[in-house]
């Protein structure tokens, strides 16, 4: 029987992790198919406290994961398919085994979201993604496009700006709701070109089934036209990874993971932290700090129990 089991390893898993390992509850971290979460898939990140001239996002992750290991977390490279509740514990299932815990704490992040256009799947890897840091050197001088007005699309934009010869930034309104200084940054990017007011109605593809062009619709005017484009990289929120919990815990109206006291989810002895059950801050210190506290939360719980 496990003291602890966290599920996730984005900052709010390895804070746990941290907090609950210096607390000597030896906690188990399933890692699930995304080590390190979503920072894994950005670049430089400059507003994490203490690192002023900024850290890249994947050796934060690498960092947070040796600061948890160096004082005992285990971690076991395993995706949770189920979690069960018991009368006194939790059945934790991943693809390879079943592990029982006293409690756990629930750090699954969330996954980007997509337009839900018709042939959206067939082209994620052939001209759709939404991970610049990984695909954006595939597309070396051609024209590519980002999706979105908020801080993620215009990092993702000035980023593509290093290897594409030019990017469109699609946005569905006629101004951007990155924060202030991104958005500044971006507009004043000679290589960014805003299309505002328009959303893509279509994907269009090469006779190799490559992404060619899209096709714009502007929605004030009505007009469509088409754009040519070798990559779309859509950067237009993201959805709470929660479809493994099976209806096990009370959700909000989007899908993220209600809190009912501190950290605890409406089922005792399961916690929710980071953007699982964040939709409004969802900032990488603000992930930390609920792993902090759920730990803490799950310490007393389990000292109580
Ligand atoms: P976001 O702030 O929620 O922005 C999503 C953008 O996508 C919005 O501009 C939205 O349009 C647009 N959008 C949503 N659904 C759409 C659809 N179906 N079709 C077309 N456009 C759609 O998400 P985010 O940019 O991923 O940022 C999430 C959080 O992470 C924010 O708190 C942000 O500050 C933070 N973040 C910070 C940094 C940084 O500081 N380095 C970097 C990345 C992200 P509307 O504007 O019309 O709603």
């Amino acid at each position: 029987m496990e003291n602890l089991i966290i599920i996730g390893t984005g900052c709010a898993g390895w804070t746990a992790a941290i907090y609950s390992a210096r607390a000597n509850l030896a906690p188990l971290v399933l890692a699930g198919s995304q080590l390190g979460g979503q920072l894994t898939t950005t670049t430089e990140v400059e507003n994490f406290p203490g690192f002023p001239e900024g850290i890249q996002g994947p050796d934060l992750m690498m960092r947070m994961q040796e600061q948890a290991e160096k004082f005992g977390a285990r971690i076991a490279y395993e995706e949770v398919v189920e979690v069960t509740r018991l009368p006194d514990h939790f059945l934790v299932r991943t693809g390879e085994k079943t592990y029982e815990a006293q409690t756990v704490i629930l750090a699954t992040g969330a996954s980007p979201r997509h337009l839900g256009l018709p042939n959206e799947r067939e082209l994620i890897g052939h001209g759709l993604t939404s991970c610049a840091t990984c695909d954006g050197a595939f597309y070396r001088d051609v024209p590519v496009c980002v999706v979105g007005g908020g801080d993620s699309a215009c990092e993702e934009a000035g980023f593509l700006t290093r290897f594409a010869s030019r990017v469109y930034l699609i946005h569905r309104r006629g101004e951007l709701r990155a924060s202030k200084i991104m958005a500044e940054r971006a507009l004043a990017n000679p290589k960014i070109t805003p299309v505002w007011n328009s959303h893509i109605t279509a994907y269009l593809t090469d006779e190799q089934g490559e992404m060619a062009k899209v096709r714009l619709q502007n929605l004030v005017t009505g007009a469509e036209s088409e754009l040519e484009v070798r990559c779309v990289f859509v950067a237009i929120g993201h959805v709470p990874n929660t479809r493994f919990l099976n209806g096990l815990v009370e959700l909000d109206e989007n899908g993220y993971i209600l809190q009912q006291r501190g950290t605890m989810t409406n089922i005792p002895g399961l916690f929710a932290a980071g953007d699982v059950a964040d939709h409004i801050y969802r900032q990488a210190v603000t992930a930390a700090g609920s792993g902090c506290a759920a730990a803490l939360d799950a310490e007393r719980y389990l000292a109580g129990h």
